[in-house]
């Protein structure tokens, strides 16, 4: 039916009402992909994280995504949230702004006065940054394109402004350097850094690794060699661990072809199919 032979009264209803099913239907969205993250389900579809799940599987863009994202966060961290959120207290953005704040704090109580703070606000950006004492040195604004690149108007503000000339002076003691050169420059090398910290060998611990050390070096260079050090599942890059396919204390063995590289998710994933859910809930980190 057309909405052109709608009366103004019936109109201005229905808009309410879908309006209704919308917020209705987002937040069962949010507590879908909270118990999807639970069973870590988005590893059975090869990706490496619940934001990469929701891009590939729904028509969603990086923003929307994020926001859900981050909003179902502060969910799993402030169950009363929900309630919030569907009485029209809290708004997703706002959640989604407060995620890193309440997943950092171990206090219920503040989690909640947290909570109770952003009611009927309309930015909780301002709020996050006087809790957390920050100041933001940049603001931006983001686009992705298609050919994968990225187009970002940057502005720096106080001591990153000084940061950025005084990078630049140094930089240019070999030569002129444009922005775009020290900004690729400062990208680069701190990726790099990351990197070397992320993937060393056994330096990330992890609570669902079994039996490590029964490993030998030999053994791990060799399936390195084969992971091309990536997950073997999912092919993430990071928080990579090693696998025993069948669990060490059924088979007592660790060659090549019982030890696979799985990133933590992955890994997590496969102890939740080999041990069940509830085992695993009291090991796997939730946040
Ligand atoms: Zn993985």
């Amino acid at each position: 039916m057309s909405l052109r032979n709608l009366s103004d009264q019936k109109l201005i209803a229905d808009t309410k009402m879908w309006n209704e099913k919308e917020e209705h239907c987002t937040r069962q969205f949010l507590r879908h992909i909270n118990e999807v993250n639970r069973r870590r389900l988005f590893c059975d579809d090869k990706t490496d994280s619940l934001f990469k799940y929701i891009r590939k599987n729904f028509n969603k863009s990086d923003s929307e995504t994020s926001r859900r994202v981050l909003a179902a966060k502060t969910l799993r961290h402030v169950p009363s949230a929900d309630k919030a959120l569907a009485n029209k207290q809290v708004t997703l953005t706002n959640l989604a702004e407060v995620s890193a704040l309440v997943g950092n704090i171990k206090s219920s109580k503040k989690k909640n006065e947290i909570l109770n703070s952003i009611k009927g606000k309309t930015q909780a950006r301002e709020l996050v940054d006087e809790l957390t004492g920050k100041k933001r040195t940049t603001r931006s604004k983001t686009c992705s394109h298609s050919d994968g690149s990225l187009r970002i108007h940057l502005t720096l503000v106080g001591q990153t402004a000084k940061d950025y000339e005084f990078i630049k002076e140094q930089l240019s003691n070999n030569g002129i350097y444009k922005p775009e050169d020290v900004i690729g420059h400062v990208i680069n090398s701190t990726a790099e850094s990351m990197r070397k910290k992320i993937t060393g060998i056994g330096s990330r611990k992890s609570k669902v690794i079994i039996n490590p050390r029964t490993i030998s070096a030999a053994i791990k260079k060799a399936v390195i060699a084969r992971s091309g050090n990536k997950c073997e599942n999912c092919g993430s890059k990071y928080n990579l661990h090693f696998d025993h396919i069948i669990p060490y204390s059924i088979s007592k063995t660790s060659t090549i072809g019982n030890v696979r590289q799985l990133c933590s998710n992955c890994n997590a994933r496969a102890a939740i199919v080999a041990l069940s859910q509830t085992k695993m809930d009291l090991y796997i980190n939730q946040s």
